[in-house]
């Protein structure tokens, strides 16, 4: 079970804190190629450790974004992870990828994608309303959005993930209402809606802190993701984590792993592994204050001018890191306590529909959330009833 990271994204949402660099396709082909050379590298160097995980065969490509980069270098990756072919035990081999440049690039792309083993696409559209997509930066409109899916299946993609946003304070019920609408005529395999957050690194933070954003009321959140749940569930779609539905039998085997807790490698910069007692991860190109406020983020927003020479002089600084071998290296590790484990398997295990087996749960805590309804049993487990996942966070600190 591995995931990938690719640390690059043509321009930076407002909202997003993940770490990424911006780069782009015509100017930064050295990058990528030495990032490439990075990645292959370490999966080499990590072998054992990628074989050891392997009882559950899934690659996830994740990013950042995955689709700015050209297939021979995405083939070489693919190909070094996986040891030449694709395995016939491979599971789900699932790439994130942006609308604008499944349209940039056209079917040839995705058919390459298909050719490397890909099975599952997991697509940003994130609203389809072109005043929200704006605001939050993104570089495609609802019209790329619709093309992208288009070309999706066109070239044969038969495992689609859609991912939204909702709990914006400008998205109203009737917007949010008419995306889902059209998503839904859509019929992808999955979708992952996600409530945004106020990340302190993003562009998004700053601008709550100058009162340039003012955060949605909580129940206006909880009345978008009711009207998600309702819309979804009506449409056939299986709620089987917080934030994602799935048709039946297309839930994602590589995510439901992790909130299974199931041992994985992370390859690439920042990205986190976890053999089944210790989490560890890779260190960043940049170390990540300065990559949290580095100037292209604020430039995006217009709060700093004249980014151009910073953003030079921090992609000679990344391009040295890569090229010199000072990336990847191991950032750290955190080894769990057997009480730190057991929380953790209750917090992850009771963001699932399957819930967590009874006994996990300090007697007295689940005697009184199940007295109350903010957990049900079935059989010998225990879950949060769909009703109360949008204050989840609330119970979970109660039980833990
Ligand atoms: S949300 Fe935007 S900035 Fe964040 S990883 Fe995706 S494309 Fe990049």
């Amino acid at each position: 079970m591995v995931y990938l990271h690719v640390p690059f994204c043509r321009s930076f949402c407002t909202y997003c804190d993940f770490y990424s660099e911006i780069a782009c396709r015509g100017r930064d082909a050295q990058l990528f190629e030495a990032y490439t050379d990075a990645v292959c590298a370490e999966a080499s160097r990590r072998r054992d450790e990628i074989e050891a995980t392997r009882d559950l065969d899934t690659l996830y490509i994740g990013g950042g974004t995955p689709s700015v980069l050209p297939l021979p270098l995405l083939r070489q990756m693919a190909a070094h992870i996986l040891t030449g072919g694709v395995p016939p035990e491979l599971v789900e081999f699932t790439i994130e990828v942006n609308p604008e440049d499944i349209v940039e690039r056209g079917p040839e792309y995705i058919r390459g994608l298909l050719g490397l083993g890909v099975n599952r696409v997991s697509m940003g559209v994130q609203s389809l309303d072109d005043g929200i997509l704006h605001w939050m930066n993104r570089r495609h409109d609802a019209a790329h959005a619709r093309q992208a899916f288009r070309i999706l299946r066109g070239a044969g993609v038969d495992n689609v993930s859609v991912d939204l946003i909702f709990g914006l304070s400008q998205l109203s019920l009737q917007t949010l209402d008419a995306t889902v609408s059209e998503i839904l005529e859509w019929r992808p395999e999955h979708i992952s809606a996600y409530q945004l957050s106020i990340e302190e690194g993003s562009a998004l933070g700053e601008m709550v802190r100058h009162g340039r954003y003012i955060e949605a009321p909580q129940e206006q959140c909880a009345a978008q993701y009711a009207l998600l749940c309702e819309r979804l569930r009506a449409a056939g779609y299986v709620h089987y984590e917080i934030s994602n539905w799935a048709l039946p039998g297309r839930e994602a085997v590589h995510n439901s792993a992790y909130w299974a807790r199931h041992p994985y490698v992370g390859l690439g910069p920042g990205a986190h592994s976890f053999d089944g007692t210790t989490r560890s991860w890779n260190n960043s190109i940049l170390p990540p204050q300065q990559a949290a406020t580095a100037p292209g983020n604020r430039a995006t927003l217009g709060i700093v001018r004249g980014g151009t020479a910073s953003e030079a002089q921090r992609w000679g600084r990344a391009q040295r890191d890569v090229s010199g071998g000072s990336w990847p290296l191991r950032g750290g590790y955190e080894t769990l306590s057997a009480a730190e484990a057991r929380e953790e398997e209750i917090f992850l295990g009771l963001r699932t529909a399957r819930g967590i087996p009874e006994g996990l749960c300090d007697p007295e805590k689940a005697a009184a959330a199940l007295a109350d309804g903010r957990l049900v049993r079935t059989g010998d487990r225990l879950r949060i009833p769909e009703d109360r996942w949008f204050v989840s966070d609330d119970i979970l600190t109660d039980l833990i």
